[in-house]
């Protein structure tokens, strides 16, 4: 089932060239460590990172999801942390969208208190109209309405994220991802 396509693979592939041109120049000669929200920045990252130019380190960390539904309760916690030290060092938090600005505003005041010599994002989709909370996204991939996407990293029940493009979600795709045994884990999962 495709769906709507809001990106295809080549509208990616073009935006994430440039995304790696601009953050090659900006941290040339800074030692950079690329954080990436897992799960939905899998595929962002691993692609990301092969388009910048410089020597950088990478690392993870996981935050709990909504749970069963497309809107955020609110409620983000910490399920995996990073394991590099950041101290003095130049971090880009990379994720997959951000959409209410909560998870980016508490993952930002985590990280900050490490302090780090700077802290910036790169996101591949931003949904400004659905935002909450002031957050700044130095880099943003792409802009969209507030319409719930899955592909490329981003899932609904755990489903979709392999997906090389990213697609509109539709009713007939929440209900096969819901009837799969990993349906039992609501929809939203990181
Ligand atoms: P925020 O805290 O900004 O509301 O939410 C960010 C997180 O919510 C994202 O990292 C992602 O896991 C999830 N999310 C927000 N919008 C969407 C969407 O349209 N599709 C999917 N699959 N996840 C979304």
């Amino acid at each position: 089932m495709e769906g709507r396509i809001v990106l295809s693979e080549e509208d990616i592939r073009r935006r994430l060239r440039e995304l790696g041109e601009a953050i090659t120049r900006d941290y040339r000669g800074k030692d950079l460590v690329m954080v990436g929200v897992l799960k939905g920045a899998f595929v962002f990252l691993a692609d990301l990172v092969r388009e910048v130019d410089l020597p950088l380190e990478v690392d993870f960390v996981a935050v709990s999801s909504y749970g069963a539904d497309t809107v955020t309760s609110g409620v983000v916690r910490i399920i995996k942390d990073v394991d590099l030290d950041i101290s003095g060092r130049h971090v880009l938090l990379v994720e997959d969208i951000v959409d209410t600005g909560l998870t980016l505003r508490y993952l930002m005041d985590l990280l900050r208190a490490r302090e780090p010599a700077s802290l910036e994002v790169c996101a591949l989709l931003n949904k400004p109209a659905a935002r909450k909370v002031e957050v700044e996204v130095k880099y943003c991939g792409f802009e969209i309405p507030p319409l719930f996407v899955v592909g490329y990293g981003l899932d609904c029940a755990e489903r979709f994220r392999h997906l090389p493009y990213v697609k509109v979600l539709e009713s007939g795709d929440a209900e096969d991802a819901l009837s799969g045994e990993n349906g039992k884990e609501g929809i939203g999962g990181r």
